[in-house]
Order: structure tokens, then sequence, then C-alpha cells
């Protein structure tokens, strides 16, 4: 698993809301109810870069996460763009 922000728009009423989950899942409106609304998008968060104390850290929600990204430190560099090189090398593999 990972982590994703799902989009979605409402079948029924054109609500537009977005929810945070481990998977592309189906969601209930929060509107009218509605059932199994299908995400129209989705962005990948299972990698974040954050700069902490001059550094930037990448954190990855591990393969466990469910209810929450539980993210955890996969490495610390001087550079944003290192930090992005790390992150693409990583969604190879
Ligand atoms: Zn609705």
């Amino acid at each position: 698993m990972a982590w994703f922000a799902n989009h979605y728009e409402c079948y029924r009423c054109s609500e537009h809301w977005i929810d945070e989950w481990s998977c592309m899942c189906d969601d209930e409106c929060p509107s009218c109810g509605a059932r199994h609304a299908t995400p129209i998008e989705s962005e990948d968060l299972t990698f974040q870069v954050v700069a902490d104390a001059g550094a930037f850290v990448v954190l990855r929600s591990p393969d466990s996460a469910e209810h929450r990204p539980d993210y955890e430190e996969v490495g610390r560099f001087a550079s944003e763009t290192l930090a992005k090189q790390f992150v693409a090398r990583f969604e190879r593999l």
C-alpha cells in the first residue's frame, strides 16, 4: 500500500471532496450520502520531501500504512534536488 489523496466528484449532487487513504478506493458522498463514488483523480503522497534543520528529509509511507500515512524517514539530503532524485530512484524500484 501507499498513501493517496483521492479527489471525488459526486455523480448525484456534484459535490467535490478530497479524502486521504491508503488506496484508490470508492467513498461515500459527504453531502448526499451517495455510495461508491469513484476517485476522479489521485495524488500519490507516498513520498514527501520536507525541510528540516537546514536539510531536506525524505519521508515514505510504509506498505503497512492503513488508516494513517505513518511516515518514516528514509533519507536526509543537503538539497531539495538531491532529495527528489532519491525519490525518483525509489519509485522506479
Ligand atoms: Zn452527493
